[in-house]
């Protein structure tokens, strides 16, 4: 704690740049974050100070090289407060945190009849590997609906979770409709009913103070490059003792204890689960980001972009033929604003937005499910992190209506 959330934007040099004539505004923070100087930095010093493969050599560059990366490990366990880095597993984001779940967990315990719950509101990286998972088992896909403001449907959560559930996975936050969701209630509702808790941490880690002994989840995935780290590095947590009896996914170097000609046996945890050379640089870069962070706390980055969202959401209501999805109560609403502009297609609508130098996003943000269920091709998103500003909410405001007056 200590610095001030006030100054931060010369840590982040590309922010400070002209696009299209216009100073950057960057509003697309849900799809990657900018990187302070402190990790570029530290990226740069490990490549120009400590480069070495880690965990066998016995040089000293090596012993540096080990010793930064399960550094790396313990800060991401004090982050979300895991009882031990043995918890701990570097992947490569998201996407790999959750597809290893499915393709060790899942395989080793899923049979035909069970039934894994979602919710429509996924993104494709927290339903195709259920989905899949499901076809191959002959299992049961199940999803909880949204009640009519975007929230997760908590009656329907209790319907869909039964005896006959073994998985339940859900967002933390949703990357379009911006909604926190109960997953300590739903970890409850799924361990009542003899189920895990997997929760999809993408959007949630980055931006409030996230505890899984608190959550009492058993799984929960997330991505560096969403928080200030590097892309190709992310977190798979998981309970040690779902992670002793869980199979390795990927076998050879790093992972083994021995190799016998027609057997082998396993390393301890959470190497058993990293085979072959992992991302140091991109550990170590998550460690910085990590770091970065702390300075502040995660209470008053949360409370910061609350701030925003108070500030800007009331404004995008009162645009005549904006639609904005997910709840209007700002107190429901995260940094995570997807939005539609009368008739005209939401890459118009980025399109139009950069040309006034905001850079948001635009499409079905791997959520076509929800596109579906919302009954919407596509749709504009900002989002919203600890480097954004009110000057920059009032941009988008202002650009939005100049995109509206343009294409009149
Ligand atoms: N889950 C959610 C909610 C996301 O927003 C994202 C990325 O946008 C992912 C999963 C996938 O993250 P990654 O692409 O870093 O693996």
């Amino acid at each position: 704690m200590g610095k001030s959330l006030n100054d931060v934007r010369a840590d982040f040099p590309i922010l400070n740049q002209q696009v299209n004539d216009e100073s950057l505004v960057y509003l697309d923070n849900a799809a990657t974050t900018q990187k302070p100087k402190a990790v570029v930095e530290a990226l740069e010093h490990y490549y120009y100070h400590d480069n070495a493969n880690v965990h066998r050599g016995v040089h000293t560059l090596a012993e540096r090289a080990t010793e930064k990366f399960e550094a790396a490990r313990e800060k991401v366990r004090a982050f979300i407060n895991a009882r031990s880095t043995k918890e701990i597993l570097f992947t490569r984001g998201t996407t790999t945190s959750l597809n290893w779940i499915a393709a060790s967990y899942g395989e080793a315990t899923i049979q035909a009849g069970d039934e894994i719950v979602i919710s429509y509101m996924e993104h494709h990286s927290n339903l195709v590997p259920w989905q899949q998972l499901a076809l191959r088992k002959h299992a049961t896909l199940k999803y909880i609906k949204m009640a009519a403001d975007g929230t997760l449907d908590m009656n329907d959560a209790k319907q869909q979770i039964t005896a006959k559930t073994k998985i339940v996975a859900i967002a933390q936050v949703s990357n379009v409709l911006g909604v926190v969701n109960p997953v300590k209630a739903l970890a409850k509702l799924a361990h009542q009913n003899g189920a895990v808790m997997i929760v999809d941490g993408a959007q949630s880690l980055p931006h409030m103070p996230v505890d899984v002994q608190q959550l009492d989840c058993d799984f929960l995935a997330f991505s560096g490059h969403k928080m200030l780290g590097p892309t190709g590095i992310g977190v798979l947590y998981a309970k040690e003792a779902i992670l002793t009896e869980m199979p390795p996914i990927e076998y050879g170097g790093e992972m083994i204890d021995f190799v016998n000609l027609f057997d082998s046996s396993w390393t301890e945890l959470p190497w058993k689960f990293e085979a072959g050379t992992p991302n140091i640089a991109g550990a170590i870069g998550l460690g910085a980001a990590i770091d970065y962070l702390n300075q502040f706390g995660m209470a008053a980055i949360h409370e910061h972009e609350q701030r925003l969202v108070n500030y800007v959401l009331p404004k995008l209501l009162a645009i005549d033929g904006l639609t904005v999805y997910g709840p209007h109560d700002p107190a429901k609403h995260t940094g995570v604003i997807a939005f539609n502009l009368d008739d005209l297609h939401p890459h118009d609508l980025a399109t139009g937005l950069d040309m006034e130098g905001v850079a948001v996003r635009a499409g079905h943000h791997c959520a076509q499910p929800l596109m579906k269920y919302l009954n919407v091709p596509a749709t504009a998103r900002a989002s919203f992190y600890l480097y954004n500003t009110k000057a920059d909410a009032d941009r988008l405001v202002a650009a939005i209506i100049a995109t509206k007056e343009f294409f009149k």
